[in-house]
């Protein structure tokens, strides 16, 4: 699948190619999986559970805790952690996020279509980053299967003692790192400071923030890329007041290549929403449909 999005504040087209799926890179997510069936004639797989907030710490950090250091409490410094009260609360989120969880055209790669597993949190080199749960260090630097330093801890689901079968685990991970305070093995607390960030190798100043949520059926530690979730499923955040004032239509479906039809999908949302890529999914859902691809 391949998608071109033009962006101008409150109009947003997508051009859908209707039919020539690249199946990418191996790690790509379930989404993309039962895309690839869908079009292949196979029969569609039930959709995964939809992640709830008792997979995941109920009152978690944010990792840079609402971007404290843009306004800190007096006497803050950040060995002090993230305060208490800003742990489970939506006032204090770290957004704006510069790129959000889900498909996006990577500029770096000539537009090929990417799926980042993450959030960016666009922010000045050395911003310090704290847990945003109770959890075990699991990497702590440079690690062989990441570009940059990163830290990686594990945490057990809520109530529980252990990594369980049936339940698995959850992972973050903080990457782009500049430095890193913790070391493997170490157990940390919720809000306490982690690192610092750094910049990725297109010299883009973020943290790149990620959560990755098996459920332990057959692997109780697994943390693999394809786990990936919404990090928005798990961190507190406000829902957009204007939300409900979205719009989707199919304006067009180019046929003039009978094998690969393009439909264009029109979204009108309020100026100043972030297009919210779970929408994306659905508008997809749409095209798909439309292109009678099978
Ligand atoms: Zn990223």
């Amino acid at each position: 699948m391949s998608y071109r999005c033009v962006g101008i504040a409150a109009l947003v087209a997508i051009l859908v190619a209707g039919c020539d799926f690249d199946p990418g890179q191996s790690d790509q997510s379930t989404a993309e999986d039962t895309s690839l069936s869908k079009r292949g004639g196979k029969p569609k797989p039930p959709p995964d559970p939809e992640p709830t907030t008792g997979l995941f710490d109920p009152a978690p950090a944010w990792p840079l805790c609402g971007r404290i250091t843009e306004n800190p409490p007096a006497g803050w410094t950040p060995e002090n952690g993230c305060p208490s009260d800003r742990f489970g609360n939506p006032a204090y989120t770290d957004g704006p996020i510069s790129s959000t969880y889900g498909p996006r055209p990577l500029v770096s790669g000539g537009y090929r279509y990417d799926f980042h597993r993450g959030l960016d949190l666009a922010t000045p080199l050395g911003t310090p980053v704290f847990a945003v749960a109770d959890g075990e260090v699991r990497i702590a630097g440079p690690h062989s299967s990441y570009e940059d330093p990163l830290v990686q801890l594990r945490h057990f689901r809520p109530g529980a003692a252990s990594c369980t079968a049936g339940d698995g685990c959850y992972h973050t991970n903080y990457m782009h790192l500049s430095g890193w305070v913790v070391s493997e093995g170490e157990t940390v607390v919720k809000g306490q400071l982690i690192g610092y960030t750094g910049e990725s190798a297109s010299e883009f100043e973020h943290l790149h923030f990620e959560v990755r949520n098996a459920p332990g059926a057959h692997d109780v530690y697994s943390n693999w890329q394809r786990d990936a979730v919404h990090p928005l499923a798990f961190l507190p955040h406000p829902e957009s007041p204007n939300a409900s004032n979205m719009s989707v239509a199919i304006t067009d479906v180019d046929v003039s290549t009978a094998s690969n039809p393009k439909p264009t999908i029109q979204i009108e949302m309020p100026s100043g929403d972030e297009l919210d890529l779970n929408r994306i999914a659905h508008v997809r859902e749409l095209a798909e449909t439309a292109s009678s691809c099978d």
